[in-house]
């Protein structure tokens, strides 16, 4: 997911000799003036200000600061010798960075009482306004949650029900499978008792079809009707008109000092979703012909106009009454195979239950 940088902020130290806060870029502790160590944990601030000097976010935004391989003093990204000793900076340490800190603390930060004298101070200021006393310990620790992606959720509830009814539905198939497939075949001799006959066609007739769908996807000569605003992606790209859709906020720690703060978005992208109407034939009505003998016949077809034929279907059934004195039943949609039946005549059948699975004549 694309991130967008809303800006940077300035984090802070805590110096490990006195416990004194510091401002995150200042390489020395105001307080005792033991320098930044060089295993320093940058917080966040209880209260971000997005850095408004461009002199200042430019250098926040410069990247990591480097190490020098020579003394281990910290020198800004982009610097080709060491301020300290001036040693060459090429093959020195960049700083961690990158670390995600937390939400982005954008509101402002409960004031905190002086552990020294009492008084009541700004969550921003690093030492107490009357007595002067660190308020290194007192710094409201806030929730810091995780940055949440902007993308939707609640998805997977529905996908594991579908899951479930899927597993279910296979196990009932696999139960039937099993059912028919140990129901062994047996060998009836039978005598054809009756047969019969269904012909049917079916009667299409043009008539309006309504369907909805994109406007780029309504097929030519259809009839437009009314259209609405429909998402139709979601992509990591703005686009004109695409809707952004952004996370909390958070900041990331740039390893000098700075943190930039981001936020994860994406943009949705919606289109035309028409509804729309269409000529096209559709099932009317049909026309059925039987009979309980060996000459099928198609049922007599009369058209009014704006109507044709559809589809045909043919079924046919034959009984028969087994040596067993049981019936049982062939059905097939040959009519050459149909024709085989003759009512009276002999078969050696296979059958399971009561359904003829093969005959051959005797
Ligand atoms: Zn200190
Ligand atoms: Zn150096
Ligand atoms: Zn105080």
């Amino acid at each position: 997911m694309p991130q967008k940088t809303l800006g940077y902020v300035q984090l802070e130290w805590t110096c490990p000799s006195c416990g004194s806060r510091n401002p995150g870029p200042q390489k020395a502790c105001t307080n005792c003036g033991a320098p930044q160590p060089q295993d320093v944990e940058f917080e966040q601030a209880a209260e971000e200000t997005l850095i408004a000097d461009q002199a200042q976010a430019a250098r926040a935004a410069a990247g990591p600061d480097i190490h020098c391989p020579y003394c281990g003093t910290r020198n800004p990204a982009g610097a080709q010798r060491c301020k300290q000793c001036g040693g060459d900076l090429v093959g020195g340490q960049a700083r961690a960075s990158g670390q995600v800190l937390g939400a982005h603390r954008s509101g402002p930060a409960q004031p905190v009482a002086c552990p020294a004298c009492g008084a009541s101070n700004p969550a921003t200021v690093f030492n107490c306004g009357q007595c002067g006393a660190s308020l290194a310990e007192t710094r409201p620790s806030q929730p810091a949650p995780q940055p949440s992606a902007a993308a939707p959720q609640g998805k997977k509830p529905l996908l594991i029900g579908c899951g479930i009814v899927l597993v279910l539905a296979i196990c009932a198939f696999l139960g039937l499978a099993a059912l028919g497939a140990f129901t062994p075949a047996k060998d009836v001799a039978g005598r054809v008792r009756s047969v019969a006959w269904t012909r049917t066609i079916a009667i299409e007739q043009l008539a309006d079809a309504r369907y909805d769908g994109w406007r780029d996807e309504v097929p030519s000569g259809a009839r437009l009707g009314s259209c609405s605003k429909k998402l139709h992606h979601t992509q990591d790209s703005p686009a004109p008109g695409a809707e952004e859709v952004c996370g909390t906020p958070y900041t990331v720690d740039q390893g000098s000092g700075y943190g930039k703060v981001v936020q994860d978005c994406e943009y949705r992208v919606y289109e035309d979703w028409c509804n729309y109407t269409v000529r096209e034939w559709r099932a009317f009505d049909e026309v059925k012909a039987t009979g309980a003998n060996l000459n099928p016949e198609w049922p007599s077809v009369r058209l009014s106009t704006g109507q044709r034929e559809g589809e045909r279907e043919e079924d046919y059934q034959v009984v028969f009454l087994g040596n067993d004195d049981k019936q049982y039943t062939y059905q097939t949609n040959n009519a050459a195979d149909f024709a085989r039946f003759v009512v009276g005549s002999n078969w050696e059948l296979k059958v399971k239950g009561s359904s003829v699975v093969s005959a051959q004549k005797q």
